[in-house]
């Protein structure tokens, strides 16, 4: 694989040492944390440790002082090695991010170092049981009680759900306003691992975590309910300080979360294409290497050309997002055509490997059940479809 445009030398060194550490320390215990659903606290704490948490924060908050693009390396070589346990994506790329844009400087100086050292786990939950794509209809409310917020209402499908020990919360400060009502809101909560670490065990009153959710795939990821019966947050973690800015900081936000969707989907695609081509060389039927096949050799040209096509246009996004430039469409139609084309490679690779191919100790396996829900989060892929219509 060619180096991309904006992968400079210490980019490709923040690479090299992500590969080295998911292939060696993350990478034997994805089976250990798929049993329990979750990646064990200490996984979080060694990646910190060596520089893979929160690598495009500023270093006076404990960060890496990098860019997105290092931030694009770390997740391209999770992905790749396949080691996709801690969704460093969820609690670098986007919390992490919601609190250097919005919190305070005395928020930001308690909680990012933390979370730069995996001692604290990032959440963000804006889905609920009754409302996940229309987001303006969410039912969770934050009602003001004195210096604090009281929160009510339940979450679902929340990434780090189980281990968060800091969650950015989507409610309603004004039930009686759509868009205009929601606000976000950062609770520090106990619990969840149940480790008696700095992640502060112990009950919050208010405060639960529903069971780890079975999912189709990313076994080793947690994502759970969350519900909130009274939970107390004080009044200044109302991120910017004002009520109703919620919908705005997600707009602001969004481009780069639906590109880091793209990366992972991105890295999927090279993925698939990388290993269904090493497989086919050494598979044998019918006296030759599969790869000797014409429908497997027109197949992968295919899927290569596939991924090169997308490489370029994901790699330009990039770019303008390193600029300051990269709209919310041309994210959105990166988020809906890389994932749309990853789960179409990856299903064609999975047909070329045959039954191997059903079998999840080999990756093209798992990047098929992993990779699916790449287009439902994030936004599902119609709707960003109807928010680049709306531009056209
Ligand atoms: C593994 C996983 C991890 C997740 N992590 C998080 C997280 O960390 N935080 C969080 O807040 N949420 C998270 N989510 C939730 C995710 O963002 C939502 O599932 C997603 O936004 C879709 O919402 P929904 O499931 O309620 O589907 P619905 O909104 O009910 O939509 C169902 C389907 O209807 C179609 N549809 C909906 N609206 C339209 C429209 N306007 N036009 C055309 N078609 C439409 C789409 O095909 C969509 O997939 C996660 C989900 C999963 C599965």
């Amino acid at each position: 694989m060619s180096r991309s445009p904006w992968a400079s030398d210490d980019v490709e060194a923040l690479r090299e040492l992500a590969t080295s550490f998911f292939t060696h320390e993350a990478l034997p215990r994805e089976e250990e944390f798929a049993a329990q659903g979750f990646p064990s606290k200490d996984m979080w704490q060694a990646a910190g440790k060596v520089g893979l948490l929160c690598a495009s924060i500023p270093e006076e908050y404990g960060g890496g002082g990098g860019s997105f693009a290092h931030e694009v390396a770390v997740i391209e070589a999770q992905i790749r090695v396949g080691a996709g346990a801690m969704a460093i994506i969820v609690h670098a790329g986007i919390v992490a991010h919601y609190i250097n844009a919005y919190a305070t400087e005395e928020q930001k100086r308690r909680w990012l170092p933390r979370m730069a050292s995996g001692d604290l786990v990032g959440a963000i939950a804006m889905t609920e049981p009754g409302t996940g794509s229309d987001l303006q209809s969410i039912k969770t409310k934050a009602v003001r009680d004195g210096d604090e917020y009281v929160i009510s209402g339940a979450k679902t499908f929340i990434t780090n759900g189980h281990t968060a020990g800091l969650i950015v919360i989507a409610a309603k400060t004004d039930t009686t306003q759509g868009a205009h009502g929601v606000s976000l809101l950062v609770a520090e909560v106990g619990g969840g691992d149940g480790d008696g670490d700095s992640n502060g065990d112990g009950d919050t009153p208010g405060f639960q975590r529903g069971r780890v959710l079975n999912k189709v795939g990313q076994h080793s990821t947690d994502t759970a309910e969350l519900f909130f019966d009274g939970l107390r947050v004080p009044a200044e973690n109302l991120l910017g300080g004002v009520e109703g800015q919620g919908f705005v900081q997600l707009m602001v936000q969004l481009p780069q979360e639906r590109l880091l969707v793209a990366a992972a989907g991105m890295a999927m695609l090279e993925a698939a294409v990388d290993h269904t081509v090493a497989y086919t060389k050494q598979r044998e039927a019918f006296g030759k290497p599969l790869f000797k096949l014409q429908n497997t050799r027109f197949e992968l040209a295919e899927c290569a050309t596939i991924a090169r096509v997308a490489r370029v246009f994901f790699d330009d996004c990039v770019l303008k997002h390193l600029d300051g430039g990269l709209d919310a469409t041309t994210a959105s139609m990166a988020k809906y055509w890389i994932t749309d084309r990853q789960t179409e490679v990856i299903d064609r690779c999975v047909q070329l490997h045959g039954g191997y191919g059903y079998m999840l100790e080999y990756p093209i396996a798992r990047l098929f059940v992993d990779g699916r829900v790449q287009r439902i989060y994030g936004g599902a892929n119609e709707i960003m479809k109807e928010l680049i219509a709306r531009s056209l």
